[in-house]
């Protein structure tokens, strides 16, 4: 089966076809951060009407890379949900008409179970049961996953996301949105040792994050050493960097390890933007392997939003039979584990 997957659920449109025999045909993204970047932030408005310019050239892309036509295609796949509503209602609008045109089925897509099942896409993926860190701009989740579809929240962030935490502290030392990639890139060049921030509730028991008291360490860092120009020097904003993101590391290692053996499992997949992170990937590896775990993830590019991710997410609902009705409608806040399961999940 051929599957046409669309994202568009924030700021980049993802587009890309995956054959359930022959694994993923092409797959082409389009950011928008250049866009949002001098509102330092994404504008939801500017957001749709990038969307509706760039999904069809991309799907065209897509097709023109895999030597295929529109009618060589058997179902479509779009995110509907959760994202912004806007963004949303142009990849589910497109995905839906298309589909309708075709007369192939289409399957809205929970984007935060596209990104979970990424890793699925490398070789040598995980067999169920797992657990999974979702780490992204609007998430921190620990799941425990059993099948596609049999999701069990075992603990989230009550307050800011882990890459939302990133973004604002890179913001706090005027680097450019989204900042994880920024404040990965300058803590290579920071002092370790010089600051320790604080890692939020690692001393209670329970699967829970929070990241906002360690927003606030950050900024009281970067005021207090902060020059005329109301920045900290080029280094000691690399000690911050390295400070925080070893503080982010180190919260979300513990939980890893926590969740783990409390559910006396031995595979973590990481998944969502903040899964790219390479201090992350090196340290759970390590930390992990000393309790005979292993850890999963998916290539740096289909970490942050694709259309890769979607078309596999879809393309294993379609195969299970479920399908969208006519109706174009998205869900803006969705929880996951509203999902229904997959009797055949494959394991
Ligand atoms: P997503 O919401 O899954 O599209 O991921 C976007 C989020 O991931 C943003 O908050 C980024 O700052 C964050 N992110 C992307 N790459 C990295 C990285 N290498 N280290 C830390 N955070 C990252
Ligand atoms: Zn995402």
């Amino acid at each position: 089966m051929r599957v046409l997957g669309i994202e568009t659920s924030c700021d980049e449109t993802g587009i890309a076809l995956y054959d359930t025999d022959k694994g993923l045909l092409a797959d082409a993204l389009y950011s928008q951060i250049d866009l949002h970047s001098e509102y330092g932030g994404v504008v939801p408005e500017l957001a749709s009407r990038d969307h509706v310019q760039k999904t069809l050239p991309l799907i065209q892309q897509v097709l023109d890379e895999a030597g295929l036509d529109k009618q060589d295609l058997d179902a479509v796949a779009y995110t509907a949900g959760p994202g912004l509503i806007g963004a949303l209602m142009v990849g589910a609008g497109i995905g839906r008409s298309l589909a309708y045109a075709l007369n192939i089925p289409a399957v809205g897509v929970h984007h935060m179970e596209g990104h979970l099942l990424a890793p699925m896409l490398e070789d040598n993926p995980p067999a169920f049961p797992f657990i999974a860190l979702l780490v992204s701009g609007g998430h921190t989740q620990l799941v425990r996953v059993d099948g596609i579809g049999r999701y069990k929240l075992l603990g989230e962030s009550l307050d800011d996301a882990a890459g939302e935490a990133f973004d604002k502290a890179a913001k706090m030392m005027d680097l450019d949105y989204p900042g994880g990639p920024h404040i990965a890139r300058l803590a290579e060049k920071g002092t370790p040792g010089r600051f320790t921030f604080p890692r939020p509730m690692t001393d209670r028991p329970g699967l829970d994050f929070s990241f906002s008291g360690l927003k606030t360490f950050t900024l009281n860092t970067v005021t207090e050493h902060a020059q005329a120009n109301g920045l900290p020097d080029d280094q000691t904003c690399a000690d911050i960097a390295f400070a925080f993101q070893e503080a982010v590391v180190g919260t979300l290692v513990i939980k890893c390890r926590r969740a783990l053996k409390q559910e006396g499992l031995k595979r973590l997949i990481i998944a969502g933007g903040v899964s790219a992170n390479k201090a992350l990937r090196e340290k759970l590896e390590a930390e992990l392997a000393k309790m005979g775990a292993g850890v999963f993830y998916a290539r740096p590019r289909f970490c942050t939003d694709n259309g890769a991710m979607i078309a596999y997410a879809g393309a294993q609902r379609l195969l299970a039979g479920q399908t969208e009705p006519l109706p174009i409608a998205v869900t803006p806040r969705w929880p996951m584990e509203s999902l229904p399961p997959l009797d055949n999940a494959h394991d």
